[in-house]
């Protein structure tokens, strides 16, 4: 697949190459060159999910990798179920937390470790910051990954046990640091790391967050697959889809299966109180501002990284973005009531998901028909869903497991040289 920078076409680069973590040189993000429509389409959707997401990224990446190869990795990467569930008459919840961390992420983190496993030829250290949900499916994903070391970094005190357990658990090639200050303090250490050219050579340093063009890709064929069951649930209905968003990964992705001709009528932006998107789509003016802390914590994003990516996809022209989307935003009362009338209709939620329903009933035309991601499993929230709806989330194993495990995390200090002190060590002590 050929690749532009966002901000200079003739920037170019390969999938695998981006994927190992080289951005564009001008501080743009790498977007596909072309997106052609397929005319085959419901010829497509007839397929199992397995067989057509191979063929969605065989044909993406076909000039890139032999199918055969291809095919056996995203069998692998995408090994468990993703349901489409009823929850209202209109409105059906594509589950996408059914995977190791239990949560969407599992899809991008799966595929890139895959990728990069398959790709690179020299060590690597990837190196990311997480508030939460991130660094548990990077950390899974990335586990016995031959040639791969991972390094997670997390604000102390401020991720969920049960998050803190699935970063710090895991042992083998991966470390987290526990940080003594904000998730923005993580980040500030992480980008000075990536700016030392010596050290990010030395340890082969690559970036598994959003910005990665590997994990968006990964992302596609589940809109395929939420369209499909639509279209079975809801014939001759128009699908609109509504995406809780943060750094707007998803969104993107849903938005170039679109570009492909997937049937969706539109999508629907769904954002906590950090409304930095829906103010630009309503007002015209884009004013990215700091994040601020709500129930939805994973979308806690005050200047979306992708939103970068979805301006160009759309010419950056406002008419064009206001065409292709609706939009709105649900502050942490208006989350709360949604999670209770969800459960009002037998479906227990978390903040996240219950953001994107409560934003699609609000966009829902006569005669559509609505499907929101449900993007993490309320187990990974029951600290906030439990009390609220007065149920019990029984833990999935996967969670449940992790209790009886030792958190096996660093201290550290906001101190980038001594995180680059700490990673030029040898890995090796750390038990198992
Ligand atoms: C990361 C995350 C989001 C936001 O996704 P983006 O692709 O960053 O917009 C939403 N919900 C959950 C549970 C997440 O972990």
């Amino acid at each position: 697949m050929n690749l532009v920078s966002t901000r200079d076409a003739r920037l170019r680069s390969s999938f695998r190459a981006a994927a190992l973590g080289a951005a564009p040189l001008d501080g743009g993000l790498w977007v596909p060159a072309l997106l052609s429509r397929w005319d085959d389409i419901p010829q497509l959707l007839d397929q199992p999910f397995a067989e057509r997401s191979s063929e969605i990224l065989a044909r993406l990446l076909g000039g890139e990798w032999e199918r055969s190869a291809l095919d056996t990795l995203v069998q692998d990467a995408f090994d468990f179920p993703v349901p489409v569930t009823a929850v209202t008459a209109h409105a059906h919840v594509l589950e996408l937390f059914h995977g190791p961390s239990l949560a969407f992420k599992d899809f991008g983190a799966r595929f890139l470790a895959r990728v990069v496993e398959a790709t690179s030829t020299s060590e690597r250290t990837v190196l990311t910051a997480t508030s939460g949900d991130t660094g548990a499916a990077v950390a899974a994903a990335f586990r016995d990954r031959a040639g791969v070391r991972v390094a997670v970094l997390y604000p102390r005190g401020r991720v969920t046990p049960l998050q803190e357990r699935q970063l710090a658990c895991c042992g083998g090639n991966s470390r987290a640091f526990a940080v003594e200050g904000s998730f923005d303090d993580c980040q500030a250490m992480v980008r000075s790391c990536f700016a030392d050219a010596v050290l990010a050579s030395e340890l082969g340093l690559m970036s598994a967050n959003s910005i990665n063009i590997g994990r968006l890709l990964a992302q596609m064929p589940y809109f395929f697959e939420g369209v499909a069951r639509m279209r079975e649930e809801h014939p001759g209905r128009d699908v609109v889809i509504a995406v809780p968003s943060g750094n707007f990964g998803n969104l993107c992705a849903g938005l170039y299966a679109r570009a492909l001709g997937l049937p969706v009528q539109t999508f629907v932006v769904a954002t906590n109180s950090n409304r930095s998107v829906p103010d630009h789509l309503e007002t015209g003016e884009y004013r990215p501002r700091p994040s601020v802390a709500t129930h939805s914590s994973a979308m806690d994003v005050g200047a979306p990284s992708n939103w970068e990516r979805i301006r160009h996809l759309h010419g950056d022209d406002i008419g064009a973005l206001r065409m292709a989307l609706r939009w709105g935003w649900c502050d942490d009362k208006a989350t709360e009531q949604a999670m209770r009338t969800l459960h009002s209709h037998g479906y227990t939620s978390e903040p996240h998901a219950a953001v994107a329903w409560h934003v699609l009933e609000q966009n829902l035309r006569p005669g559509e028909c609505g499907l929101f991601l449900g993007t993490a499993h309320p187990a990974k929230f029951l600290n906030m869903v439990e009390p609220l709806l007065g149920v019990r989330v029984p833990l999935p194993s996967s969670l449940s497991m992790l209790l009886d495990m030792p958190v096996r995390s660093e201290p550290i200090e906001v101190d980038a040289a001594e995180l680059a002190r700490r990673l030029r060590q040898p890995w090796g002590g750390l038990g198992d």
